[in-house]
């Protein structure tokens, strides 16, 4: 089996090109013009991860909500999960940037974090 796909570690964007046996796993990569192409390609096939960003909503601010990120990227699969219990919770202000807002989100081992204060 193929997979094509666009390496997005740098803004040149490589065309990649990944075969993979039946089950998934990574025979080669190719297309990549260094070695972070090959790591981006493995890993995309195999535990593709993304940063998440989205508003917690906040008691007591200037603002109705606050801006948070994830501290580290998660895992693609819990991404739904994660943007379930960030709207499902309220802080009370101040908050500062910075500040864990939910602990181990989704059991990913990964915080959600304010990105400004409030
Ligand atoms: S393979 Fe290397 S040069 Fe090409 S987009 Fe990825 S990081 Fe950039």
């Amino acid at each position: 089996m193929k997979r094509d796909m666009i390496c997005v570690s740098c803004p040149i964007g490589c065309a990649l090109s990944v075969e993979l046996d039946d089950k998934g796993k990574v025979l080669s990569a190719s297309g990549n013009t260094c070695k972070r192409g090959e790591k981006y390609a493995i890993d995309e096939c195999t535990n593709p991860v993304r940063m998440l960003t989205s508003t917690i909503r906040v008691n007591g601010g200037a603002l109705p909500v606050v801006p948070v990120k994830t501290s580290k990227p998660i895992p693609k699969g819990k991404m739904f999960d994660c943007m379930a219990a960030i709207n499902n919770e309220v802080v009370d202000a101040p908050i500062k940037l910075g500040d864990v807002l939910i602990s181990n989100v989704c059991d990913t081992g990964v915080d959600i974090v304010a990105t400004n204060e409030m």
